[in-house]
């Protein structure tokens, strides 16, 4: 991966400066506090023609972020080693029918989407999801999710939901956080943690792992609560009880908070934005993969997979694994993680913030152990079928699945056409659109469906199907199918994250010229990751380079 010449940011060697002359480079935080480009050694045409900032990955951040500074006056490259730009948000085919084989929906929480869909003219087309529900499947059955809860937490203990989906003794247990010392639960740090010790084991098995499995790909005991819901600590010490607390936090999310989508698909967005990219004059190259970046005295020289080499005073990365090689020489933004769980799908789970994330799949055999770690494989299989049987939409806008094993296979199943109306109407009559997501079994790093052909994947996700959505459906029903794998950052969420993302964010702040962004380091779904593009876009674009 390195180049022959150059060193990175972090190597202790030299690297050979814009000028042509070897210079020492010292880890980012340790660098020259000199502004961006102060000592640019470019040509006047270079100056003239050249970027004013490459900015790495072109999946939404990137385009976010491009947007952004080109809004602002920079002349802006933007490089992505896939064959289109978009990144999570994907367009699949199922015959005429085009749907999200990535991201289908975002959280109106901040506003930040909504005016980014507003500025792209595509506000008439933000649309809401039917409100069904959703359900979970565990230990051969399937139930709903109770409406009113918090990452699985039910707000009412003693709902007639929670009696069912819970049984008598789960429930009782589940209700004797009423009864329990305030200080009860109050040090744990994972979320499992925090719920036995206050509502007992059935609450974890049956509500909070499917959320957390289906929506962060990750078991609840290695996610940190504190991250996920900021507040629920504090309003459990408030109010006594872990039910109350959960309430406050609720009460707490501003008024219209909510999921959203776009008709026609959030696909449609990167469309939008690729336009805009164009007219703004942004130079937009896809296979266009990225392989070292060295740290000059003009600023940060790119050199891309096929030996091509740009200069910019200004650098913004969305890759992970180049953000963590640039800042500090490692080769992952997170050295430390194992990873576990599968895709995040089913976003529609009561007051879960958001979906999760990923990155579009490299040859698994390139990818070094430690970046396999960090990053969680999952395959999206999309069906269409033609099904009269579920016309009724029996299991809401889709099932979390607490432990894919015996019965059932997938992770999540979302009943697309069942969730968003713009799809059903477009739909012939008995007709729907199915997804479902595949995680990689146990030590594996590889989601469980790779190496299946299609006729062996199609009898898998229709016997899936069948189980999760209570209905018979035969590979025949089968109308088209689309696959694709990701692989998918694991949260910030997951303990023990957030101090490796701190380190690589001061270094970054530390470092003249450089930010990052992106969901690796920025938190799950879009309404984390718009903001955060926006910010870092504007701050490169508010340094001088000369
Ligand atoms: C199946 C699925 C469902 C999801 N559902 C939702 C949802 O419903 N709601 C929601 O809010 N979020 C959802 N998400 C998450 C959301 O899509 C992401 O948070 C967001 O799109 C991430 O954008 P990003 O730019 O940070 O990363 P990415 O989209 O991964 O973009 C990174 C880009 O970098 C490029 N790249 C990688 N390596 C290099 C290199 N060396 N050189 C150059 N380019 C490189 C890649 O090609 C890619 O285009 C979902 C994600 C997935 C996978």
């Amino acid at each position: 991966m390195s180049g022959s010449d150059g060193g990175r940011l972090a190597d202790s060697g030299a690297s050979r400066g814009g000028d042509g002359s070897d210079r020492g480079v010292r880890s980012g935080a340790d660098r020259d506090d000199r502004r961006v480009g102060e000592d640019v050694h470019a040509s006047d045409d270079d100056v003239a023609t050249g970027p004013e900032l490459i900015v790495v990955g072109g999946g939404m951040a990137g385009l976010v972020a491009a947007r952004r500074a080109a809004l602002d006056g920079l002349r802006v490259t933007l490089l992505d080693a896939g064959d289109v730009t978009g990144g999570m948000l994907r367009a699949g085919r199922l015959g005429d029918t085009v749907i999200d084989i990535g991201a289908e929906a975002f959280a109106t929480r901040g506003g930040a989407v909504e005016r980014l869909l507003d500025e792209l003219g595509l506000a008439d087309d933000v649309v809401e999801p039917r409100r069904l529900g959703s359900w979970a499947h565990a230990d051969g059955d399937a139930y709903r999710l109770p409406l009113a809860g918090l990452l699985g937490v039910p707000a009412d203990p003693s709902s007639p939901e929670v009696l069912d989906a819970l049984g008598a003794d789960g429930a009782r247990a589940a209700a004797a956080d009423a009864t329990l010392d305030a200080a009860v639960g109050l040090d744990a740090t994972s979320l499992a943690e925090l719920v036995r010790a206050r509502m007992g084991d059935a609450v974890v098995a049956r509500l909070v792992t499917p959320v957390a499995r289906g929506v962060y790909s990750l078991d609840a005991d290695v996610l940190d609560h504190r991250a996920l819901a900021p507040g629920l600590g504090a309003a459990l010490a408030e109010t006594g009880t872990l039910a109350a607390a959960v309430q406050t936090v609720r009460a707490a999310a501003p008024p219209g908070a909510a999921i959203r989508g776009v008709r026609g698909g959030m696909h449609r967005v990167v469309r939008a934005l690729d336009a805009e990219l164009a007219r703004l004059g942004v130079d937009v190259r896809t296979d266009a993969r990225v392989d070292d970046i060295v740290a000059t005295d003009d600023g940060w020289r790119v050199r891309l997979a096929d030996g091509a080499e740009l200069q910019a005073p200004r650098l913004l990365l969305t890759v992970p694994e180049l953000a963590a090689r640039v800042l500090d020489g490692t080769d992952d933004g997170d050295a430390t993680a194992a990873s576990r769980g599968a895709i995040a799908d089913g976003d529609d789970a009561p007051s879960s913030p958001s979906a999760g994330a990923g990155v579009p799949l490299e040859e698994v055999d390139a990818i070094p152990p430690r970046r396999r770690d960090s990053t969680v494989p999952a395959e999206v299989v999309a069906l269409l079928v033609r099904a009269p049987q579920l016309d009724a939409a029996p299991r809401g806008t889709g099932v979390l699945v607490g432990e894919p094993a015996g019965d059932v296979r997938a992770k999540a199943l979302t009943h697309v056409s069942a969730k968003w109306p713009w799809l059903a109407a477009s739909l012939p009559a008995g007709v729907h659109v199915l997804r479902l997501s595949y995680g990689p079994d146990e030590g594996s790093c590889v989601p469980r469906t790779r190496g299946l052909d299609v006729d062996e994947l199609r009898a898998l996700a229709v016997a899936d199907a069948s189980t999760l959505l209570g209905v018979e459906l035969a590979a025949d029903d089968v109308l088209a199918l689309d696959r694709h794998e990701w692989r998918i950052p694991e949260p910030a969420a997951r303990i023990g994250r957030g101090a490796r993302l701190d380190e690589l964010r001061a270094a970054a702040t530390a470092t003249p010229g450089l930010d990052i962004a992106g969901t690796w380091i920025d938190g799950t779904g879009l309404a984390s990751v718009v903001p955060a593009a926006e910010h870092a876009a504007r701050r490169l674009a508010s340094t001088q380079s000369d």
